[in-house]
């Protein structure tokens, strides 16, 4: 299932991602005399029974059903899928050739960042930047989502606690990230985690660590790479992070960026009013956003 948030008619809800509709799954359930959580952020952390409850409500619902609960996706804004993560964790340096790119070497240990929840911004929303800003880049990322507290997970364990997947861009201020020693202000600011367009279950990617993911601006293809380039893999990824600090629903984990920033070319191309990011990752969709100088 592809899980969004969405308004609609000025009302928050969230359903289920088709090409042409979205299926609105707290009024599905209502419709059908079942109960759904009312918000997305609930039906995360509680997935273990709602992914069931929802599996049958889809099994027995009649095509009537359906329809009264849908709307057509023209129709509607799409939001980022969580609006305040308890955690944005990001992975620096996790493919090979990015870190290669920046004449940097593999981290024997996976080296980690954090944004703040105000940085999140969903698909077709503007990244903003500062004037002061003058060296603004883009990182298309694979971004696990959290469904399970998590605490000292083996790697052989971690897929249980991935409620699924969505897209993250981690949006840098290079100027301001490498004048600190770290990179908080640097990749800090509001609206530099752009994320979306849904979350995709994890029984629906048969293979995370096998995904191919592309980064366009204004249409020129800049990142064009798979996931099992990471250093650390996803299940290594939860290992290394949950046994410094508890994982918890909602939390979402941008696993790097392969090749192809706009800090790496020559000669740099930075990000300026007006320019388009599209990333792509198979079997997720395509989160979209323009730059507006401001
Ligand atoms: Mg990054």
């Amino acid at each position: 299932m592809k899980i969004v948030r969405y308004n609609h008619k000025n009302k928050e809800t969230y359903g289920i991602l088709y090409p042409q509709t979205l299926l609105n799954l707290p009024a599905l359930a209502q419709n059908l005399k079942t109960n759904l959580p009312s918000t997305i952020d609930e039906f995360i952390a509680t997935n273990e029974t709602t992914q069931k409850t929802t599996r049958s409500l889809l099994s027995k619902a009649q095509e009537a059903d359906l329809t009264n609960a849908s709307v057509p996706l023209n129709e509607v804004q799409l939001l980022a899928p969580i609006a305040s993560p308890p955690k944005i964790l990001c992975l620096g340096w996790n493919y090979i050739d990015h870190a290669a790119e920046t004449k940097i070497q593999v981290p024997e240990e996976p080296v980690v960042f954090m944004k703040p929840h105000t940085a999140i911004i969903g698909t077709n929303e503007k990244i903003i930047k500062r004037p002061f800003v003058k060296e603004l880049d883009y990182e298309g990322e694979l971004a696990i989502v959290i469904g399970k507290k998590a605490k000292d997970v083996p790697a052989s364990e971690a897929e249980k606690y991935i409620f699924g997947y969505t897209i993250l861009n981690d949006v840098s201020a290079r100027d301001f990230q490498f004048k600190d020693k770290q990179w908080t202000r640097g990749k800090g600011f509001d609206t530099f985690a752009p994320t979306g367009p849904c979350i995709t279950t994890r029984d629906e990617l048969s293979d995370p660590g096998n995904l191919g993911i592309k980064t366009w601006v204004n249409g020129e293809l800049r990142q064009n790479a798979n996931t099992h380039d990471m250093v650390f893999n996803i299940p290594k990824i939860i290992y290394h992070l949950s046994r410094v600090m508890t994982l918890e629903p909602c939390d979402v984990i941008a696993t790097g960026t392969p090749s192809g920033v706009g800090m790496a070319m020559k000669p740099q191309m930075w990000l300026k009013n007006g320019d388009k990011v599209k990333i792509e990752i198979e079997g997720i969709g395509t989160l979209e956003n323009k730059v507006e100088e401001l």
